[in-house]
């Protein structure tokens, strides 16, 4: 049995997956928490590969077995050397040969990539948009994620910084951003987003009664459900946004498929019909005319699924 393993860090959850060489199907798969993978060890590639013979061992499955790993990082890379170069929400990465300090560990192949990259290739080889060539990829998160498949290929741009969709302007003067920038559509239409809009309607007593990082989020889809005005109201903005946003790449790109996914789009459906109904009456007729918009089916999974196609691309996606 041959098998490839890939791993889709997160600032918070790490998921670790045995991944079927024939077929994209999952064998086996965890999800940690990431700080009690990376601490105690000497380096983040260490404890990576650590995880990974823990995971295999309990398992009873043998490296040799396993063709080599494939590795999601919230942040930027240099793929050809596997070095990590910045991770703006896990700083313990910076700057870190992740790929090279594994391998040497395990003596199989490692690659890393870009988690959102990641989940683009992962819908494109094992997703709802198996198949279709020009593709993009949002996941709506605590931030907002996203990936290019055109011509069949995952398109980075000149610098590796392409499909940055969630800091493209929606609105003019905006809300200060962490990029830099004023107005971006992260700013309107996340976690993040709605978690500032819950802390304007919401007393602080209810909101610390849900206790996690977002509760924010989670108290206003929750409150949006039950028919709180306040809350569908700002729901309905922020998904109007997210459409907005994905018009403007619709028009750029003319892709044939959206696929959206993440922690609040899974949360609200209802956001999904807001957005799509935003797209098909704004977008160009030539665009929206085969144009879909579906939910992702992977979801959490999505990004090992990507690093399981970028071990059998030896790194070349
Ligand atoms: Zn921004």
């Amino acid at each position: 049995m041959a098998y490839r393993f890939a791993i889709d860090i997160g600032a918070t959850r790490t998921m670790l997956a045995l991944i079927d060489a024939e077929r994209p199907e999952i064998v086996a798969h965890d999800r940690p928490e990431t700080d009690t993978i990376l601490t105690g060890w000497r380096s983040p590639g260490l404890a990576l590969a650590g995880a990974v013979e823990r995971f295999l061992e309990e398992r009873r499955v043998m490296l040799s077995e396993v063709e080599g790993l494939g590795i999601g990082v919230p942040g930027t890379v240099d793929r050809s050397r596997g070095i990590v170069l910045e991770c703006p929400n896990l700083h313990v990465l910076d700057h870190t040969a992740l790929a090279p300090e594994a391998a040497s560990e395990l003596r199989i192949p490692v690659y890393i990539d870009n988690n959102t990259n990641l989940i683009a290739i992962g819908e494109h080889t094992a997703g709802i948009g198996r198949g279709v060539d020009d593709m993009v990829v949002v996941f709506v998160g605590s931030g907002v994620g996203s990936g290019l498949i055109l011509r069949g290929a995952l398109y980075e741009g000149a610098d590796g910084g392409a499909a940055e969709i969630g800091h493209t302007v929606v609105v003019p003067n905006g809300l200060a951003c962490t990029c830099g920038g004023h107005g971006c559509l992260e700013m309107y239409c996340s976690g993040k987003a709605l978690t500032m809009v819950a802390n304007t309607l919401f007393k602080p007593g209810e909101l610390y009664a849900i206790g996690s990082r977002f509760a924010g989020a989670r108290l206003l889809i929750e409150q949006a459900s039950v028919g709180h005005e306040g809350a569908r109201g700002a729901l309905t903005e922020a998904f109007t946004y997210l459409g907005i946003g994905l018009v403007n790449v619709v028009n750029t790109l003319n892709p044939r498929l959206i696929v959206l996914g993440g922690g609040i789009v899974s949360a609200w459906p209802e956001g999904v019909e807001i957005a799509t109904a935003v797209v098909m009456n704004h977008a160009m007729p030539l665009m929206r005319r085969n144009l879909q918009i579906k939910v992702s089916q992977l979801q959490n999974y999505a990004g090992v699924h990507g690093g399981a196609a970028l071990v059998s691309s030896q790194g070349r996606l």
